[in-house]
């Protein structure tokens, strides 16, 4: 018997939990297909924040780094934390400790709708930009700082083109180097690096504001975008929209160096969705189709693509909560998804 995968649960928070409580079958059903897995949860979220002071404790990351293969999580925030700082000490950590660095976003057309179909996949950087969580507010003025290093740009467009050479998909560099003329202008060089590397890729780049006008006007010329953390944050939200909304959209990262033992976190691309929190109304669908992620990273391709292949039949059946103008509750649509796997 194979050592077993180890992967760790993280709820979180809000919707968090609705939406992981639909992975766990799915988990279950990947043991009755033979793979080797351990499964372990962890509390870490606004309620153990509250509870205990704690967010992520540095012996429990260090546990998570060395000892697991990887993560699938749910969601943090939480209103009774208005700051946010348990939310950013919990998934920064693990993004940037684990050097996270490639967050995959595949936005392809799952409902069953007319073509032109709609299938970007956006690489953004997920550990530093103006994400790092480096500024400051003053009397009259406030700083964000935005850092850009040479091997995470590196890594990250490194993995954008291995894709599109992979997919025979053009790639694109969605930029803002005519005015951010260091941190993109970084992003601009180590893209030409790479493409004299990768000749067989279509490889252009594009101020990000016109590549946002084109991608709504016609999404057709698109294959693979990379981008910062924070450009890659907006223009994954908008193809989501393009797909059926945050609730059906999926995420991977990943440490292509291989770092540590802990390589990646899979999570939906929606967060905690106060809103919605607690009825029974959140779409498991991104958080499913993550899992699909995940199978696909830890090798097992065949579950991945039975999993994905079950969403769609679900789908195509009519199965759809609130969010896609239907009315089933998050655990009918998780269990109308399972019924079609193969056993
Ligand atoms: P974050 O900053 O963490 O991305 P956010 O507050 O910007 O979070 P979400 O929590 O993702 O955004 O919620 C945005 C909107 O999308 C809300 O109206 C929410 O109800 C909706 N939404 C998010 N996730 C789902 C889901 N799984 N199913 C249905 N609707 C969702």
């Amino acid at each position: 018997m194979d050592k077993p995968i180890r992967i760790a649960l993280i709820p979180g928070d809000g919707v968090g939990g609705e939406v992981l409580a639909e992975a766990l079958p799915l988990l279950a059903w990947a043991k009755t297909r033979g793979r080797s897995l351990e499964a372990v949860g962890l509390p870490y979220g606004a309620d153990h924040f509250l509870a205990t002071g704690e967010t992520l404790p540095d012996a429990a990351f260090l546990d998570l780094r060395d000892r697991y293969d990887a993560i699938l999580f749910g969601a943090v925030g939480d209103q009774r934390i208005p700051d946010g700082r348990h939310a950013e000490e919990i998934l920064l950590k693990l993004r940037q400790g684990l050097e996270l660095t490639v967050n995959f976003r595949p936005c392809t057309s799952i409902l069953p709708v007319p073509p032109p179909t709609f299938d970007v996949e956006v690489f953004r950087e997920n550990t530093e930009g103006p994400y790092c969580l480096q500024g400051f507010t003053e009397p009259g003025r406030a700083v964000d700082l935005a850092i850009h290093t040479e091997p995470a740009v590196r890594r990250l467009l490194q993995a954008a083109f291995l894709r599109a050479e992979h997919v025979c998909r053009p790639l694109t560099l969605a930029h803002k180097a005519n005015v951010l003329k260091h941190g993109h202008g970084l992003w601009a060089r180590i893209f030409e690096d790479l493409r004299k590397e990768h000749p067989s890729v279509a490889a252009n780049s594009m101020h990000a504001d016109a590549l946002l006008c084109a991608l709504v006007q016609d999404p057709g010329p698109f294959g693979v975008i990379a981008a910062d953390n924070y450009l890659g944050d907006l223009i994954s939200d908008l193809c989501a929209a393009f797909i059926g909304g945050l609730g059906v959209a999926p995420s991977i990262s990943w440490a292509p160096h291989h770092p540590f033992r802990c390589t990646a976190l899979a999570e939906p691309v929606h967060g905690s969705a106060p809103d919605i929190a607690g009825q029974g109304r959140a779409n498991p669908v991104g958080m499913i189709l993550s899992t699909a992620l995940l199978f696909r990273h830890l090798g097992w391709e065949p579950e991945a693509a039975a999993l994905e292949g079950a969403v769609s039949i679900a789908l195509a059946e009519g199965a759809k909560t609130r969010d896609l103008g239907g009315t089933l509750s998050t655990a009918a649509m998780g269990k109308a998804i399972r019924d079609h796997l193969p056993r």
